[in-house]
């Protein structure tokens, strides 16, 4: 079994009906690359960095930094990385850089929020994100976004990253694109506004399940509260991918829900046909996109969409996932 999967790497992800997928990977390290590209992934998207941050006593240096973009990039060799700028705070914490003891950590100082407060870390993370550019396919994404203002402000500081390596004389790509994780609510019901001033968006479903349920992803004793397929997610979803549309720009996406292959329905109702995953979810998803009709998922999709109920819409999902096998 576990050869015949491994054979699947190589094979393209296509439904029975020739719609196309794109699979790509999860990865916090460089370690992950090999296994990445052994089970065929089409490139990196969603490379968080936090890890690189982690396990230390001190900031990575921008050197530090762009050694590691560099390798990525240039082992996923022409493929794209989508790049995360540091997510800390929540769940994730640094021995050297203690944060405030918070009520809501996952309501509190992290990400984003941290990035551009301390605009020198982001600073000197967007340098070496941009000089990695020079090597390879990078993007760079922003993660909890939950206003326009944001992506200005973090925009402003890149042009600051990209005028000081002008000034240095080192090379980067110009028009390397910039995106945001859609994973707050407001993000979903002003996604229209951002799409205006964002190259891509990347749906992160772990936190917008979080968000928009109310229910702490970390919290065991409401964990099956946690429902992905819940009719205000589904909702959401909709809302974001057509933003986008009407933008033009693409979307993917990259939470957990996104390696289930039940969700294949969903993807195909959408039209989303970027995904990204942990590594060992690829073969999986891509298994069953193969067994897939795109025509019979379409309509699967329009049902979900009827249903008021998560319950619902789980259980349809995971009939049509288990007939069609
Ligand atoms: C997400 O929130 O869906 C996501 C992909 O990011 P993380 O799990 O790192 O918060
Ligand atoms: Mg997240």
């Amino acid at each position: 079994k576990k050869e015949r999967l491994e054979l699947l790497a190589a094979v393209e992800a296509v439904t029975k009906d020739g719609a196309e997928m794109r699979l790509s990977a999860n990865i916090s390290s460089v370690k992950e690359l090999d296994m990445a590209v052994k089970y065929g992934a089409l490139g990196v998207g969603l490379f968080r960095t936090e890890f690189l941050y982690m396990d230390r006593s001190s900031f990575p240096s921008e050197q530090e930094q762009f050694e590691v973009y560099c390798q990525v990039v240039q082992k996923m060799d022409g493929r794209q990385v989508v790049i995360r700028t540091l997510d800390i705070g929540g769940d994730k914490q640094l021995d050297y850089f203690p944060l405030p003891q918070e009520d809501n950590p996952f309501l509190g100082y992290r990400a984003i929020r941290i990035s551009l407060e301390r605009q020198e870390l982001f600073q000197t993370q967007l340098t070496a994100i941009l000089r990695a550019s020079a090597y390879g396919k990078a993007k760079i994404m922003y993660p909890m976004i939950s206003s326009l203002e944001e992506v200005r402000q973090a925009n402003q500081i890149l042009r600051r990253a990209m005028a000081d390596l002008d000034a240095r004389g080192i090379a980067y790509d110009a028009n390397i694109p910039v995106g945001v994780m859609i994973e707050i609510p407001a993000a979903v019901t002003i996604a229209d506004l951002l799409a205006r001033e964002c190259d891509f968006f990347s749906i992160g479903t772990n936190d917008l399940v979080q968000y928009v349920l109310a229910v702490d992803r970390m919290n065991e004793q409401i964990a099956h509260m946690y429902h992905p397929y819940h009719p205000a997610i589904l909702r959401m979803l909709r809302t974001t991918v057509e933003a986008a549309r009407n933008a033009g720009i693409p979307v993917s996406v990259c939470g957990e829900m996104a390696g289930d292959e039940r969700s294949v329905p969903l993807w195909l109702g959408l039209g989303v046909h970027d995904l990204s995953m942990s590594i060992q979810s690829l073969l999986r998803v891509k298994h069953r996109i193969l067994n897939t009709t795109a025509a019979d998922a379409r309509s699967v999709a329009e049902e979900c969409y009827k249903f008021a109920t998560n319950a619902e819409v789980e259980k349809l999902l995971t009939d049509f996932n288990e007939s069609s096998r």
